[in-house]
């Protein structure tokens, strides 16, 4: 990455995490890196932490299709970040030696409301936010498909399908897929309300729209990753796989595969 070179930390500001920066900072100018204070002038994203760092740096930058993310890790090595802390003086000559390569992640496109799309790189979750079940039509391509009813749905990606997805049972995606997967929260089936009951893929030229019934029970809490949004009275979200792709800076050895076998086999 020699065109590279204008880097921007993202981490929480705590006074541990602040002295570990400030040795960073110095590592990464002795390589001839600039560092900016400005995402706007940033070429490198650097989000230290686990995943949910990486999750809110993405999130807090609106996922910049002109920067390459890095995720450093402080405990353990993640789903997107393969570097450790203490090595990144490793990492930062690997960066110039070619040793890391930067691969493209998908990411969905979710629009509640009509209003302007948020974009995921996990997944984008709807849960009844009471004891009460949600109801929502499940409409592909703008075709009613099912009914649910229970306590919520998750569309992910195929990034996000060892997280959230994977809890309930959904199947782990290979990221060459480009797709998002559906996947039930405790659908109640009977002879009244029936879904698929199993979880779904749908290809990159798919459109899904969930429709929240609203029925005075209706108190649906959206995920968007791991940020909760807000919205009172939502009455439907718009999903499909976004032409918008990350790019993330990884080891050459460590596939998607070997990280699966690392933290679930
Ligand atoms: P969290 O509740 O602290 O972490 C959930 C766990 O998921 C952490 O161990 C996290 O890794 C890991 N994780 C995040 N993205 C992953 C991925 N793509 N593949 C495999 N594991 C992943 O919340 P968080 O760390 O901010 O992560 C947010 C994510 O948690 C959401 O996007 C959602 O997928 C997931 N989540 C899962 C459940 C569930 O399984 N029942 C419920 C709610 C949310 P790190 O330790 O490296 O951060
Ligand atoms: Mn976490």
């Amino acid at each position: 990455m020699p065109n590279r070179k204008n880097l921007f930390f993202f981490y929480k500001q705590t006074p541990e995490l602040k002295e570990k920066i400030a040795h960073l900072r110095e590592l990464a100018h002795n390589n001839g890196f600039q560092i900016v204070d400005e995402i706007k002038e940033a070429n490198i994203i650097v989000s230290i932490g686990g995943d949910n760092a990486f999750l809110q740096a993405l999130r807090k930058t609106n996922f910049k299709e002109d920067c390459v993310y890095v995720g450093v890790n402080i405990d353990q090595l993640g789903f997107y970040t393969d570097f450790m802390i203490h090595e990144v003086d490793k990492m930062l000559e690997s960066m110039k030696s070619e040793q890391v390569e930067v691969r493209k992640y998908s990411t969905i496109e979710v629009t509640i409301d009509e209003e302007t799309p948020y974009y995921c790189i996990n997944e984008c979750s709807i849960r009844s936010n009471v004891i009460k079940t949600l109801v929502i039509e499940v409409l592909i391509d703008d075709q009613h498909f099912e009914t649910f009813r229970g306590d919520g749905m998750i569309v992910s990606t195929p990034t996000g399908s060892t997280a959230y997805n994977k809890s309930v049972r959904g199947a782990v995606v290979d990221p060459r897929l480009p797709s998002m997967q559906v996947s039930e929260i405790a659908s109640i089936n009977n002879n009244d309300y029936r879904t698929l009951g199993t979880s779904f893929l749908l290809s990159d030229d798919r459109k899904l729209r969930l429709q929240i019934v609203q029925d005075g029970n209706d108190h649906p809490i959206i995920g968007l990753d791991n940020e909760a949004m807000s919205i009172r009275h939502a009455r439907q979200l718009e999903i499909k796989v976004s032409p918008r792709q990350i790019k993330v800076l990884k080891l050459k050895h460590n596939s998607f595969w070997e990280k699966v076998q690392r933290k679930f086999l």
